[in-house]
């Protein structure tokens, strides 16, 4: 995807450029790979560079520059570096010759021979185009010519030859500049037009120099005519300034005003074309980022729900635990009881085990009630909820039945145990002292315990037990029966 990107940015198609590389990026950075993402900053760089996008272009190449050091990649690193100062041309110039040189430096180190010319060729360019030092800028052009003939990189030695051309005519050396623009057109034949289009521009240059606009004008038509047959707008903006410049030279001001008029158009066309696929651009960049902004809110929506739905569970449970749970003593309510105890009752049977159930009652409740007002009544029937929860097994079921009456289901109890249990809670509640709640209170409670047998229903044990509760109560009270 990321060679893909780069070769639909080398086909200008920087949107398409731009998609894939921003998807080859996603991809890296799902699989958490990072040795292929400092090529794709660059190519991104690049990609937003041409157009137009500066800030975006630079970001990319200090993102590069900052991973390729962290990664140890040297070779990326001065790329970066390279790339930059490129950038720097026009507003930094001293940064951008740091740049270069701290570059060609790398290049050396790693004896990378055919950045090394490149780097040469660019530093030659800005000494010479930037800084206007023809001086310092030829013995630079001459190693870059050197070394491309020695790696026969056939583009970077026609634009090595134009420079150098240029330079010598700047020096005022005319014959030289010819012989190199000579050498410059042969090298040129065997490639694309528009290289040949640059050399004869650059003739065109030289003559002007040389005080010869008419043979100028003769190379800057041929210049045009090659670039308007490949509609290389960017060349034919420049060859139509220099053409009315000739006229203008030449004193044909109708001539000069003609190609202004289309050196004119031509800059709108690729300044519209420029907005175009900057806008573009920027939609591809806004639809990137709001996707990243889509799949961050879903993510987080999904641990928004995830949470609620958490919070949905325990409220369920706890909303569950209150229709279970009686809200005076905390006990388990009737509902519970009925809903409940079947299981315990029907497991016991299934497997044979014992099974107790006790019901009871508190003796003469009403009086205390009566006697201390209601909420008292309230507190001695929590106090006896809490007898009730200590005394008898963590295994036992203890409900609040009705007002003051209990049931109690004992799993695994047969009858001797069961009597134990309920002599110890009656004798608990007998012996409690309840001077904290009032002083004069001495209360009782009436028991009725009854065994499983095979076929009973819960029904049938309640029944049962309260019959034998009210014998207890008939018998006097403060006792068990069973
Ligand atoms: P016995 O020994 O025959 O059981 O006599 P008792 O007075 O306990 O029986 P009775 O059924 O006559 O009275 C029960 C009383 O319990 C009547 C009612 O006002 C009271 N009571 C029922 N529920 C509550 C409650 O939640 N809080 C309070 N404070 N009293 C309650
Ligand atoms: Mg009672
Ligand atoms: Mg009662």
């Amino acid at each position: 995807m990321a060679t893909s990107s780069y070769l639909a940015y080398r086909d200008h198609d920087f949107v398409q450029a731009l998609n894939l590389a921003h998807e080859a990026l996603d991809i890296l950075d799902a699989l958490g790979e990072t040795t292929w993402k400092p090529q794709l900053y660059n190519n991104l760089a690049m990609i937003y560079g041409d157009l137009g996008e500066r800030s975006l272009s630079w970001t990319y190449l200090d993102k590069q520059i900052r991973l390729s050091i962290e990664l140890g990649d040297r070779q990326s690193e001065a790329i970066g570096y390279h790339d930059m100062a490129l950038f720097q041309v026009t507003s930094n110039l001293p940064a951008a010759l740091v740049n270069l040189n701290r570059a060609l430096d790398m290049f050396h180190a790693s004896n990378d021979q055919r950045n090394i010319a490149f780097t040469l060729y660019n530093l030659a360019h800005v000494h010479f185009h930037n800084q206007h030092a023809a001086a310092t800028a030829l013995p630079l052009g001459q190693r870059a010519y050197t070394l491309s003939k020695q790696l026969n990189i056939q583009v970077l030695i026609v634009n090595n030859l134009c420079l150098l051309a240029d330079i010598q005519a700047a020096l005022g050396a005319h014959e030289k500049a010819q012989e190199l623009l000579k050498e410059a057109e042969a090298s040129a034949e065997s490639q694309p037009a528009a290289l040949m289009a640059f050399v004869a521009a650059t003739a065109g240059r030289c003559q002007l120099l040389r005080g010869d606009a008419t043979t100028a004008l003769e190379y800057f038509l041929h210049a045009l005519a090659i670039t308007e047959a490949h509609n290389a707008r960017e060349l034919m903006h420049e060859q139509l300034e220099q053409l009315a410049q000739c006229y203008e030279l030449l004193g044909d001001y109708r001539h000069a005003l003609h190609y202004h008029r289309r050196f004119v158009e031509v800059r709108e066309q690729i300044y519209r074309a420029d907005s175009e696929q900057q806008i573009m651009a920027l939609e591809v960049v806004h639809r990137t980022q709001m996707m990243q902004r889509e799949a961050e809110l879903a993510h987080q929506k999904n641990s928004e729900l995830q949470r609620y739905i958490v919070e949905l569970e325990a409220m369920r449970n706890t909303l569950q635990e209150w229709s279970y749970r009686d809200h005076l003593t905390g006990l388990f309510n009737r509902r519970y009881l009925m809903e409940h105890a079947g299981h315990l009752l029907s497991h016991a049977q299934r497997y044979n085990e014992n099974l107790c159930l006790i019901m009871f009652d508190v003796d003469h409740f009403k009086l205390i009630n009566d006697n201390y007002s209601h909420q008292i009544g309230d507190m001695v029937l929590r106090r006896i909820a809490q007898i009730a929860i200590e005394t008898l097994r963590s295994t036992d079921l203890v409900a609040r039945y009705g007002g003051e009456e209990f049931v109690v289901v004992l799993p695994e109890t047969d009858t001797a145990s069961g009597a134990l249990a309920g002599e110890r809670l009656r004798r608990a509640i007998e012996r409690h002292s309840w001077a904290d709640i009032q002083p004069e209170i001495h209360l009782t409670v009436s028991l009725g315990m009854v065994v499983l047998q095979a076929n009973s229903s819960l029904e049938d044990l309640l029944r049962h037990g309260d019959d034998l509760l009210y014998e207890a109560k008939r018998q006097g009270r403060n006792r068990l029966c069973y």
